[in-house]
């Protein structure tokens, strides 16, 4: 593979491969750069986006943030960019309630018919004013994690073949199944899918041998050995399997 320029994402990734479990490596290097980058991008709007018309047509058509960026956005504070962005959201919503209308239905109608066969509520006649309050658009923190994970995803599999970054992240925690799928998503060569799986399986052996060791040493017989770095593994394995928590 030809040499590509390292980018910012580069060193960032070696960063938090290099900088070991106090910079968060006992974890998806990626869910963890992720978490920072989302931060900073809720932090932004807050304090320097929030009169951006384009973010805020994009926020009103989202129905506001997603049940998870809702409360890490109030978590930063900014009483007032909040409260500017959600009476947007607020009024857009009050717009739309005042315009919906009870659809009556036909009592012998098809739509009515199958419904009550089925026992479901005769949702047909709301259902106009359910659709408009639905999120017409991704939550932007949603959108703007997305296009981080596949910049971070991407530049990790472009230097793969960079021995120090490969070995790094072999000692890592790998990526979390999520972020592995979304990379295999993104590979485009066989070498680059061999080199992959082969780092994810060697992150993934060393997970199950230090889970059963956790295990062998719940055994009575061999509870005075104590635990070791296997200690945590079962809070690991969490987050190997699901994900950093929040990052979906
Ligand atoms: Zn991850
Ligand atoms: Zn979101």
């Amino acid at each position: 593979m030809a040499q590509l320029p390292k980018s910012a994402a580069y060193y960032n990734l070696r960063d938090v491969l290099d900088t070991g479990p106090a910079n968060g490596s006992r974890t998806c290097p990626v869910c963890h750069l992720i978490s920072k980058s989302v931060t900073r991008y809720l932090d932004s709007l807050l304090y320097e986006l929030v009169n951006d018309p384009g973010v805020r047509q994009e926020i009103r058509d989202a129905r506001g943030f997603c049940n998870e960026h809702a409360w890490q956005l109030q978590k930063l504070g900014g009483a007032l960019g909040i409260g500017i962005i959600y009476r947007d959201v607020i009024e857009t919503v009050v717009k739309f309630i005042r315009q919906g209308k009870y659809r009556r239905t036909q009592l012998l109608s098809r739509q009515r018919l199958q419904e009550a066969l089925s026992g479901d509520q005769p949702a047909a006649a709301t259902a106009d004013l359910v659709a408009v309050l639905e999120p017409q658009g991704t939550c932007p923190a949603c959108r703007q994690r997305h296009i981080m994970e596949n910049v971070y995803l991407g530049t990790l599999l472009e230097h793969l073949d960079d021995e120090h970054l490969a070995s790094a992240l072999r000692t890592s925690a790998g990526l979390c199944l999520p972020h592995f799928r979304q990379a295999l998503q993104l590979v485009q060569d066989e070498p680059t899918f061999q080199r992959l799986v082969e780092v994810q399986l060697a992150c993934l052996e060393r997970l199950d041998g230090e889970l059963s060791e956790l295990v062998r040493k719940h055994d009575y017989r061999f509870a005075g050995e104590g635990f070791g770095a296997e200690g945590d593994s079962w809070i690991r394995a969490i987050a190997q399997v699901s994900g950093q928590e929040g990052i979906r």
